[in-house]
């Protein structure tokens, strides 16, 4: 799984440097799938459900699961998420992330960061002993500080052989007292909005949008309970 994860995390470490004005949707899905295939990995989400690209490209007001296209082209001032995963060894990392197109408004660099450190308030509540609810609340307490929507209909996961494994995750409290215990591994994606909490699938059966039509962004790692510090899996590995 930390292999998987590396591969993941060099996805992003490309598209970090190739988003900008001008590229498509359908461009970035095509890089990400060359660089999992050339480290001998499978693309997780290409075929899963019948989804059919390696990547989810979610721009501006979309949430989640937003199919790459040819005529979605990137433009200054967009945000776009990107979630990826992809399986090695029978093992796989989920991590999703979302950017700037060029230079963003003030509004969304915020949510860009309130929804970036909602992630990483949640990561570190995954020690052995706490519980999912601790999970949930940290990025709940982050999104209601800054007055954010938060998304009730997806959140984390289980995962591991397969993608989405038990436990759900949600991002808001729920009363989850299921105990964290070390080994385990959970893919942990805030998904917050400029507006309300509600989203709605889109015809294509896929594209989540904001039902206000307000801006939305995503971060996901997938993270590993251990007996110490939580592990970020989906990071680049550290060589030597
Ligand atoms: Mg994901
Ligand atoms: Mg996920």
């Amino acid at each position: 799984m930390r292999h998987a994860g590396h591969i993941v995390a060099l996805v992003h470490q490309k598209m970090a440097q190739v988003i900008e004005p001008g590229i498509s949707t359908k461009e970035l899905d095509s890089i990400a799938y060359n660089i999992i295939r050339e480290n001998k990995a499978t693309p997780s989400f290409l075929g899963y459900n019948g989804f059919p690209a390696s990547i989810c490209a979610s721009v501006n007001h979309e949430v989640v699961h937003g199919i790459p296209r040819e005529d979605v082209i990137l433009d200054k001032g967009d945000i776009i998420s990107v979630d990826v995963g992809a399986t090695y060894g029978g093992f796989i990392g989920d991590s999703a992330w979302t950017y700037p197109v060029g230079k963003v408004t003030p509004e969304l660099q915020r949510l860009l960061c309130v929804t970036e450190e909602a992630l990483f308030c949640a990561i570190k509540q995954m020690r052995a002993g706490n519980v999912l609810d601790d999970v949930s609340s940290a990025v709940e307490i982050v999104a209601k500080r800054e007055k954010l929507g938060i998304v009730r209909q997806y959140g984390g996961h289980g995962v591991g052989r397969r993608m989405h494994e038990d436990p759900f995750l949600f991002n808001y409290k729920v009363g989850d007292k299921t105990q964290l215990k070390a080994g385990y591994t959970i893919a942990i994606e805030p998904m917050l909005n400029l507006g309300g909490d509600d989203v709605e699938v889109m015809p294509d059966k896929w594209t989540v949008c904001t039902v206000d039509q307000k801006a939305s962004a995503h971060f996901e790692h997938t993270v590993l309970v251990t007996d110490g510090e939580p592990l970020i899996l989906t990071q680049l590995e550290v060589k030597g």
